[in-house]
């Protein structure tokens, strides 16, 4: 492992960063790289985006403060 690249847990701490964009280019970048040679990282980011994907459609319904720490919760168990 070279000291340039992140490890899985670096990359899963960032996820939510990295999804939401809020990472500078550097580090999203590197996570890019990191998920395209990692397919562990790469099904729980996939996961996470579909996850997003209905956090946005159920927005409406459940405020999204609330949902949002529910997910984090639920991933905290793996
Ligand atoms: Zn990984």
């Amino acid at each position: 492992m070279s000291s340039d690249s992140l490890t899985c847990e670096e990359v899963i701490r960032q996820l939510f960063a990295y999804l939401d964009r809020e990472l500078d280019t550097q580090v999203s970048a590197e996570i890019d790289r990191h998920l395209e040679t990692c397919r562990e990282c790469f099904s729980r980011a996939e996961f996470e985006r579909r996850l997003r994907q209905k956090v946005r459609e159920t927005a409406r319904e459940e405020p999204p403060e609330r949902l949002q720490r529910r997910i984090r919760a639920m991933l905290d168990r793996y």
